[in-house]
C-alpha cells in the first residue's frame, strides 16, 4: 500500500516497509526492495502508478527481507544502480553469508537457507557511507544507524526519516521482545543520534522498517531505547553461571518469546549473543571457559 509522507516521499507499506523518493525527470530513489521477487513486483506496480523509474536502489542493510526484491527490480529496470553500505554490500553480493553467520560460520542447516534468511544475490554498484548526497536534484542524508545490522543506514530526506530497521514500530516490539540485533551498543548510540535530530526539529515523520509511519518520532525512539534496556536487563539477570544457550532459554521464557522453528532460534541466539557482548563491554557480566563451556555471570 502506498502512503504519501511528503511531497516527494512515498512509503510502500508491507510486512517490510520500503520507500520511493521522487527525483527529477520521473526518476526515483527506492529505499529497500522487500523480501523477494513477489515484493519486487508489487513495488514495480507502485512505481508504475507514480510514473517513476528507479535510478538508484538503496539497500540499507543486508537482511534478506530488505534487499530480496533487488534482483527482480534490476531485471525490470536494468539502468538502476544499487547502493549499499560497506560490509552489508558483501552479503548482498553473496547472500549465503547470512545463513552461514547465523550458524556460527559453518555450513548452515537447510532450514536457515529459506528466502527469509537468504535472498537472491544482487550486485552493488556503489558502496556508500553516512553523509550528504544529491541525486536527481534532491538532497538527502544517509545516517549511520548501525546496530540492528553492522553497518545499517537510514535516510533523512526533507523532514522524513526512513529509519528502516534502526527503529521498530510499537506492535513489532510487542510481538518480538528480542528484535534482531547484531550490536546493542551501536543501536543505543544510533537512537541517541536519531533523538538528537528530532530535538533539533529535523524530523517530522518517520517510517520504521516494520510497522506504521508515525509523527511521534521521539516517542518511538524512546520506546525502542526502553525495549533495548529491558531486554538487556533480562539477559543480565539470566547470567547465573550458565552457558549461552541457557541464557537464551531463560531470557526468551521470561519475555514470552516462544521459539518454534530453527530460524527463529538462531536469530534469537545471535541477538542474545549481541546482548552478552555488550553487557560484558559494560562490565555488567563476565564470561569464563569452564570444562568446555562458556559460562556467563552477572557482576
Ligand atoms: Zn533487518
Amino acid at each position: 500500500m502506498l502512503v504519501q509522507l511528503s511531497e516527494r516521499v512515498h512509503a510502500f507499506l508491507g510486512g517490510v516497509n520500503c520507500a520511493i523518493v521522487q527525483l527529477e525527470d520521473s526518476r526515483a530513489l527506492l529505499v529497500d526492495s522487500g523480501q523477494d521477487k513477489e515484493h519486487g513486483r508489487k513495488i514495480r506496480k507502485a512505481l508504475n502508478e507514480l510514473e517513476l523509474e528507479p535510478s538508484v536502489i538503496l539497500s540499507t542493510h543486508s537482511h534478506a527481507d530488505h534487499y530480496g526484491g533487488n534482483a527482480y527490480l534490476l531485471r525490470q529496470f536494468p539502468q538502476a544502480q544499487v547502493w549499499a553500505p560497506e560490509v552489508e554490500a558483501e552479503i548482498i553480493r553473496a547472500p549465503a553469508l547470512e545463513p552461514i553467520y547465523l550458524f556460527h560460520g559453518a555450513k548452515p542447516l537447510p532450514e536457515l537457507t529459506s528466502k527469509w534468511l537468504q535472498a537472491e544475490a544482487s550486485p552493488v554498484h556503489r558502496v556508500v557511507g553516512a553523509g550528504e548526497y544529491e541525486l536527481g536534484g534532491v538532497g538527502f542524508d544517509l545516517l549511520d544507524v548501525r546496530g540492528h545490522a553492522h553497518r545499517q543506514l537510514a535516510v533523512l530526506v526533507d523532514d522524513v526519516l526512513l529509519a528502516t530497521d534502526s527503529l521498530f514500530g510499537a506492535a513489532t516490539l510487542d510481538k518480538y521482545p528480542f528484535p534482531f540485533s547484531q550490536d546493542v551498543g551501536g543501536q543505543l548510540d544510533s537512537i541517541e543520534t536519531l533523538l538528537g535530530l528530532v530535538e533539533k526539529g529535523h524530523v517530522r515523520t518517520a517510517l520504521p522498517g516494520h510497522g506504521e509511519p508515525t509523527e511521534a518520532v521521539g516517542e518511538l525512539a524512546e520506546l525502542n531505547r526502553r525495549a533495548l534496556h529491558d531486554a538487556a536487563s533480562v539477559v543480565e539477570a539470566a547470567c547465573q553461571g550458565v552457558g549461552t544457550e541457557d541464557v537464551l532459554a531463560a531470557a526468551t521464557r521470561e519475555m514470552g518469546a516462544i521459539m518454534t522453528d530453527l530460524a527463529r532460534y538462531h536469530l534469537n541466539l545471535t541477538t542474545i549473543t549481541a546482548y552478552l557482548g555488550w553487557l560484558r563491554h559494560e562490565a555488567r557480566v563476565t564470561c569464563s571457559l569452564e570444562e568446555g563451556r562458556l559460562l556467563w555471570r552477572r557482576t
